[in-house]
């Protein structure tokens, strides 16, 4: 991503209302509707790479999902389908490039029950649009699938999420909010209700002072995704008790060269054990194919992706399109989901209410939806401010 700036140390000092731990979609979310909650506001996000967007925002399958999967009332479910409208509306206004694809969800020979449950829980989720298609309904969308039966889902599109980023970024510093890059959160101290010492590291850049320094603020927001457990556990003055147990899982994904043969996204069944959706063609905005992520549990963030998986990735890919050649599929990219528990767990938000530390909201797990999502939670975080400390 772009977006290279002065440090924050070269810019200011002075005390904030707002600070934001991550630059990543949901951080930037945060900024824009908080700075425009509350016009009069100081706020910063900070951001320990060198731009905005550079870890999970940017490594992920770009689907604006349509909210099928997770359990009703769960906040996946609840955000995901506020998150899908939201940000349509968004892309249009602002001239996002995006487009309500449509995807196809296969299920094979004996699978078909599977799909029974997604329909139904999409339905108790309040997802009307979902449904099933005809056999030829299935060819004449996608004549290169193989399935036994397939539903419908006409709200899942895709989304450039680099473009989507920039224009949150850009609202956000238009609005006054300060977004500093080569800003590492390296510990806060509560020094009493709505007052935050925070410890900051800009040393890595060129010019920059090597030395930590301190900037106060009156709330403290924790969104650096991967890292929100390592920045929970430099906070003083809250129990570490509370801080979710993370499982860092990676996906892969492997790109086809050439022509797509798909026009629509298309998912199998998902994985009974709520691990994942399995591996998916998704389609970029250039009409380029993709398959991914697979599922690897891992303990050190590495984005490297290893073609050795080509074969897995083949074999997954044949059960819904048996054409595949093989030596069209090469190595992509990688993102890791911070995951908390082993199998399903939903999105997890604390604020006041659960660990006592007036000012203070920390959001963990945030993998999928987290991008479509990210305008609804970055509404629903806003109301939690003003809720626990009007600015
Ligand atoms: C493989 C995969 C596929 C996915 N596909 C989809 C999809 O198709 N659709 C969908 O809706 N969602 C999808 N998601 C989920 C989505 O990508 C994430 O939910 C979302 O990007 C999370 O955004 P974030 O801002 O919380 O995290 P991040 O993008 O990781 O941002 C956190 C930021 O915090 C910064 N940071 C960390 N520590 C510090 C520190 N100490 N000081 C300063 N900054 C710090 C990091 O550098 C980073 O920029 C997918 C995720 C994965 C892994």
């Amino acid at each position: 991503m772009t977006g290279v700036r002065a440090p924050i140390n070269a810019v200011s000092r002075q005390p904030f209302d707002v600070c934001i731990v991550g630059a990543g979609i949901i951080g930037l979310s945060l900024a824009r509707a908080v700075s425009e909650r509350w016009p009069k506001a100081s706020i910063v996000v900070l951001e320990q790479n060198a731009g905005i967007g550079q870890e999970t925002s940017s490594r992920n399958s770009e689907v604006i999902h349509a909210g099928l999967y997770y359990p009703p009332g769960s906040l996946k479910s609840r955000l995901c389908v506020r998150g899908n409208a939201l940000l349509y509306e968004y892309c249009a206004q602002h001239y996002i490039p995006h487009q309500r694809l449509g995807k196809l969800i296969v299920a094979q020979a004996g699978e078909e029950a599977a799909l029974e449950n997604v329909l139904a829980s999409a339905q108790a989720c309040g997802v009307a649009s979902l449904r099933s298609l005809t056999k030829a309904e299935i060819s004449a969308l996608e004549p290169r699938l193989q399935s036994a039966a397939a539903l419908w889902s006409p709200d899942t599109g895709i989304v450039d999420s680099h473009a989507l980023m920039q224009r949150l970024q850009q609202e956000a510093e238009q609005n006054g909010a300060l977004i500093a890059p080569h800003s590492r959160f390296l510990a806060a101290h509560c020094q009493g209700p709505g007052v935050f010492d925070v410890d900051v590291d800009a040393g890595d850049t060129a010019g920059g002072d090597s030395e930590p320094f301190r900037l106060r603020c009156r709330m403290l927001i924790n969104c650096a995704g991967l890292a929100a457990h390592q920045v929970a556990g430099a906070i003083s003055g809250i129990d570490k008790s509370l801080i979710p147990e993370r499982h860092l899982v990676k996906g892969h994904y492997f790109a086809l060269s050439g022509r797509s043969p798909f026009r629509h996204l298309i998912y199998p069944v998902p994985d009974a054990s709520h691990r994942g959706l399995g591996i998916h063609a998704t389609l970029d905005l250039a009409g380029q194919c993709r398959f991914g992520p697979d599922i690897e549990p891992i303990t050190d963030v590495d984005y490297t992706v290893d073609e050795s998986r080509k074969s897995a990735f083949a074999d997954a890919i044949r059960r819904y399109y048996p054409a595949l050649d093989e030596t069209r599929l090469h190595a992509d990219y990688a993102g890791i989901r911070p995951r908390l528990g082993s199998a399903y767990a939903d999105f997890m938000i604390q604020d006041e209410y659960v660990h006592g530390c007036p000012g203070l909201i920390q959001l963990f797990g945030i993998e999928s939806p987290g991008l479509t999502a990210s305008l609804a939670l970055a509404e629903l975080v806003t109301l939690k401010l003003q809720d626990q400390a009007p600015l």
